[in-house]
């Protein structure tokens, strides 16, 4: 399943607007009054009873109308429905909506405004995606199993509050670390074989989105670590945000700008497998982008910086820590058997991957790390 080869046209597709810092959600209210006249709130779970309150004065005291609701925990059609209903019930105009939480709470609220034709505004409480400026919404049935990506606009802002952002865990920051850093190793595969992005079909990457995919890159190693430490202490640092705007801004358009190749292919398939089902996407993304540089026949100095950093923040580079420790054989052959057969950014490499070559980098990475060659410096 090959994916289409780029021709002269260049394309780019970004945010118009893009603010972050302590406090970002205080700007809101006037944001929403530029935009239209009245905000629907779809307020995660988890900062929901701490920031309800504190919103519903914010709008106020701005005298924005504001209706704000919970979360339903799952972005299926059963919560869309359910939201766009509330939505088109409601008596006090509400022509924004702002998702306010993780990347599920953004996920239904882009397709309530897109269905709705509705301004968005994302406003993600957690960096363990690059997807918060992302136009991609994907629905899960009621089994929590992914059902379809569903393609609705970019947010028309994307506030990023990262005093909320700072009280998650480590392990989501590292998670989307992880994800963000994909961006340039996979873009380059694109840039190699003449591929098209994944703004629109037959378009190549720009000069500008080629540099944020770098720029990405380069902002997570200078600070990858450093943050990763201020997150596990609750410090709000300057690399922290450096970092948060690494995934959220030069990773969350940078992918799109440029294209996927192995690690993303390899890491949707993997997901398959029931064992991988409490690893989060980033982790998975982790393993997968040191097996991509395996056979992309990356430099080693190259390679193995990048391994220690992964390792450095916990993320999983061997099999048992993405949970397969049994049957691993024909577990792999299942999701490699699964790659080969949907993802098509596979082909995105300039040289002939078969199967057992996928295989084989995986194993290769697996036994590099029981032989720890690559720990110490
Ligand atoms: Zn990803």
């Amino acid at each position: 399943m090959p994916v289409e080869k780029a021709g002269e046209i260049r394309g780019f597709a970004g945010i118009e607007h893009y603010i972050q810092g302590p406090g970002a959600v205080r700007l809101l209210p006037q944001i929403v009054k530029k935009l239209g006249s009245g905000a629907f709130v779809l307020m995660g779970a988890s900062f929901y009873d701490s920031a309800e309150r504190r919103f519903r004065q914010m709008f106020r005291e701005a005298e924005v109308p504001v209706t704000i609701e919970k979360f339903g925990r799952e972005c299926s059609e059963k919560e869309i429905a359910r939201v766009e209903d509330l939505v088109d019930s409601l008596s006090e105009p509400a022509d924004v909506v702002v998702g306010f939480g993780g990347g599920k709470t953004l996920d239904t609220a882009r397709v309530v405004a897109a269905r709705g034709n509705r301004f968005l505004i994302a406003a993600p409480t957690s960096a363990a995606t690059n997807a918060a400026a992302s136009g991609m919404s994907v629905v899960y049935n009621d089994r929590h199993e992914e059902l379809y990506g569903v393609q609705c606009s970019r947010p028309d802002y994307v506030v990023v509050d990262t005093e909320y952002l700072i009280q998650g865990p480590a392990r989501m920051l590292a998670a989307g670390i992880a994800d963000a850093l994909s961006t340039y190793i996979e873009a380059r595969n694109v840039w190699r074989t003449n591929h098209v992005n994944a703004v629109r079909p037959g378009y190549c990457p720009t000069i500008c989105g080629r540099q944020m995919a770098r720029a990405c890159y380069d902002t997570l190693l200078a600070h990858g670590e450093r943050a990763y430490l201020a997150a596990q202490h609750t410090l709000r640092t300057d690399s922290f945000e450096e970092v948060v705007e690494a995934i959220t801004l030069l990773s969350g358009v940078g992918w799109e700008n440029n294209g996927c190749s192995v690690a993303h292919a390899l890491a949707s398939a993997l997901s398959v497998l029931e064992d991988t089902r409490p690893v989060l996407h980033g982790e998975c993304v982790a393993f997968c982008i040191l097996v991509q540089m395996i056979l992309d026949r990356e430099d080693w100095g190259e390679f193995q910086r990048v391994y220690r950093f992964c390792k450095g923040l916990g993320l999983p580079v061997r099999l048992s820590q993405l949970g397969i420790r049994t049957a691993v054989s024909a577990k792999l052959q299942r999701a490699v058997s699964f790659a080969f057969e949907t993802q098509r950014s596979l082909s995105v490499v300039n040289y002939r991957l078969t199967p057992e070559k996928l295989i084989s980098a995986m194993l290769f990475l697996d036994a590099l790390s029981q032989e720890e060659v690559l720990g110490e410096e």
